[in-house]
């Protein structure tokens, strides 16, 4: 998978993008970060690129040609058009369910905002869809980039470790994860629940189904709702008929 970041601060990315989980499979060659400067195509010796709001109003926007010219630097080196993400406080709020789709595709071109925002006539023209990272807003598109970049990356083959799994995380299959515990099986009194230390994997599969469930009906009723009835009918099975004799 190949990340393509329209930035005016790629030295933003350069310890997300290189350590880690991300660092690691950039060396793999599983992922490629190409960081593309906005102010490079600026066309004037100041390397401007931005102005003042046509109708008045306080910040500045960026202006389309640079950010036209950067996307086309990299688009016209690909053989098929890529799919383009501006980060944006109105797009749509970022989810698991997103960040899956978004991990079967070849090439994505992410554009970072600045300031009061981009000239809107561009992003009309070569935008695809619009993500937010959630209902906030930050000075620019780069965290929100970094952090898409992260969330999509984890869903591709390769890039997590075989002990890592992101299917039973919270999020993947509506649910939030179940707690976890290490050594030492005290501390400061609390004990580790006995079920961990049965090895009855069984009995632990079970016990970590439901504290899921738990989890999510008290953290995140919304989430809940969602499937109510097979979590109560989880939560509170009928008891098991005797067998007449
Ligand atoms: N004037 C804009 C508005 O009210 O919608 C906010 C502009 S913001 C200061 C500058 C840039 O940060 C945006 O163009 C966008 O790229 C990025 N940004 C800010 N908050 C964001 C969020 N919650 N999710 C994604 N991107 C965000």
């Amino acid at each position: 998978m190949n990340f393509h970041i329209l930035t005016l601060f790629p030295e933003m990315f350069d310890g997300v993008l290189h350590s880690s989980m991300l660092g690691r499979a950039e060396e793999k060659g599983i992922l490629k970060f190409n960081l593309v400067n906005i102010r490079d195509f600026s066309g004037n010796k100041h390397n401007r690129v931005d102005d003042a709001p046509y109708g008045g109003g306080r910040g500045m926007v960026m202006q389309a040609p640079p950010v036209y010219d950067a996307y086309e630097s990299v688009a016209s080196a690909l053989s098929s058009k890529p799919h383009v993400i501006h980060m944006s406080p109105k797009g749509s709020v970022l989810t698991q369910q997103k960040a899956i789709e978004l991990s079967k595709k070849e090439d994505i071109v992410i554009l970072c905002g600045h300031y009061e925002g981009i000239d809107q006539r561009v992003i009309d023209e070569i935008v695809d869809e619009e993500i937010s990272i959630g209902d906030y807003v930050l000075t620019g598109g780069e965290i929100p980039a970094m952090t898409l970049i992260d969330c999509v990356s984890r869903m591709i083959d390769g890039v997590l470790s075989n002990e890592d799994s992101f299917t039973d995380e919270s999020h993947y299959d509506g649910l939030l994860e179940y707690p976890h515990y290490t050594r030492p099986p005290e501390f400061h009194g609390r004990v580790v629940p006995e079920v961990l230390l049965s090895g009855d994997h069984a009995r632990i599969a079970a016990w970590r189904r439901r504290e899921s469930i738990l989890i999510t009906k008290e953290k995140r009723p919304d989430m809940y709702e969602r499937n109510a009835d097979i979590y109560e009918s989880e939560l509170n099975p009928p008891p098991k008929r005797r067998r007449k004799r």
